[in-house]
C-alpha cells in the first residue's frame, strides 16, 4: 500500500499529519515574519547607498553587508542575551510550554505570538486537509494558506505586503489553475486582472476625491493573487467580506480602544482572511449568488460591495505610503 493510498483510507491520520506539518511550518513562518521585513529594509538601504556613492563619485562608502542575514542564517537566538536556541527549544508550542514562555538562559519572556502563529498555522492547515483530502489541490491550498499567514502578520506589523510573496502568488495561482485546480485558466487570468484593477480604481478615485492615499499597492497585488487563485467570481465576496470585517474591527478599535483615526489600519489581513474563507467550499453558494446570476439582481450586491470598500477606505485607511 502506497502512502497516498494509506492517507486516502485514513483521513483522520492525514489531518493529524498535516496539523503537525502546519505546526512546523508555523515555526518557520515566525522566522519569515520577523526577518523578511528586516532583509527588505537592509537591501533598500544598500541600494540607496550604492546610488549615492555612484552619483557623488564616493568610492569608499561601505556598501557590503557585514554579516549574512537571511531566512536561514544566522541561527535563531534570544534577542536579549544572544543565547543560541537549541533544537529542543525550537519544537512548536511544546518548547514554549516547557520553557514556560521564558528564555532558558536569561529568563526573558518569549512573545506569546510565536506559539499562537504556530497553533494557527497547524489548525488552518488541518482544516485544508479536511476540506480537500490528499491531492494536488490540498498541497496548493496549503501553500496559499501559509503565504497568506505570513502576509497577514507582516502587514499587521509593518503595513507592508512584500512583493517577494504577493507576486509569486499571482504566478502560482495562474500555474495551479492551468491544471484547473480551483477554477479554469481564463477565469484565473481575469481574476488577477480584475483583482488588481478594482482596488487600483478605488485607490485613484479616493485620491482624486480627497488627495489622500487610501491603501497600499501591495493590497492591489494581494487581491490580484487571490483572483488568480480563486477566479474573478470570488472577488465580490472577498471585497465585501474584507471591507465589512475591516470596517467593524476599525470602528471597534476607534470606539473601544480609543485608537487614533489618523493611524492607518492594514487592509491586507482582511483581504487574506476573506480570500482564505473563499477557498472553503461551503461559501461557494454565496459566491454563485453574488456573481453568476444573469438577472439584474446581481447589481445591488456589486454596488454595495464597492461602496463599502470605498467607505472603508475613506474612513480608515487615511494615509498609507510606500509602494508595496
Ligand atoms: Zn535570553
Amino acid at each position: 500500500m502506497s502512502i497516498s493510498q494509506f492517507f486516502a483510507i485514513n483521513s483522520g491520520l492525514l489531518i493529524l499529519a498535516v496539523v503537525i506539518l502546519g505546526l512546523l511550518i508555523g515555526s518557520f513562518l515566525n522566522v519569515v515574519i520577523h526577518r523578511l521585513p528586516i532583509m527588505l529594509q537592509t537591501s533598500w538601504q544598500l541600494e540607496c547607498r550604492l546610488l549615492l556613492s555612484e552619483e557623488q563619485g564616493i568610492e569608499d562608502l561601505n556598501c557590503e553587508p557585514s554579516e549574512p542575514f537571511n531566512l536561514v542564517a544566522p541561527n535563531s537566538h534570544c534577542p536579549h542575551c544572544q543565547h543560541a536556541i537549541r533544537a529542543w527549544e525550537n519544537i512548536p508550542i511544546i518548547s514554549y510550554l516547557f520553557l514556560q514562555g521564558k528564555c532558558s538562559n536569561c529568563k526573558a519572556s518569549i512573545s506569546i505570538r510565536y506559539p499562537i502563529v504556530e497553533l494557527l498555522t497547524g489548525i488552518v492547515s488541518g482544516l485544508i486537509a479536511w476540506q480537500f483530502g490528499l491531492g494536488l489541490p490540498m498541497l496548493a491550498a496549503l501553500l496559499l494558506t501559509w503565504c497568506l499567514i505570513a502576509l497577514t502578520m507582516i502587514d499587521f506589523d509593518h503595513q507592508l505586503l512584500p512583493d517577494n510573496i504577493t507576486l509569486p502568488l499571482v504566478w502560482l495561482g495562474l500555474i495551479a489553475n492551468s491544471a484547473g485546480l480551483f477554477t479554469n485558466l481564463p477565469d484565473a487570468v481575469w481574476g488577477a486582472i480584475a483583482g488588481y484593477v478594482s482596488l487600483w480604481s478605488v485607490y485613484w478615485l479616493f485620491k482624486l476625491l480627497t488627495g489622500k492615499e487610501g491603501m497600499g499597492f501591495g493590497d492591489f497585488k494581494l487581491l490580484a493573487a487571490l483572483g488568480a487563485w480563486l477566479g474573478w467570481q470570488a472577488l465580490p465576496l472577498i471585497i465585501l467580506l474584507s471591507s465589512l470585517v475591516g470596517a467593524i474591527v476599525g470602528i471597534s478599535m476607534i470606539i473601544f480602544l480609543g485608537r487614533d483615526r489618523q493611524i492607518p489600519i492594514p487592509f491586507g489581513p482582511y483581504l487574506a482572511a476573506a480570500g482564505w474563507i473563499s477557498l472553503d467550499g461551503s461559501l461557494d453558494m454565496a459566491v454563485i449568488c453574488l456573481t453568476s446570476q444573469t438577472t439584474p439582481s446581481t447589481i445591488p450586491p456589486l454596488i454595495s460591495s464597492l461602496s463599502l470598500s470605498l467607505l472603508n477606505a475613506r474612513t480608515f485607511f487615511t494615509r498609507r505610503t510606500g509602494s508595496s
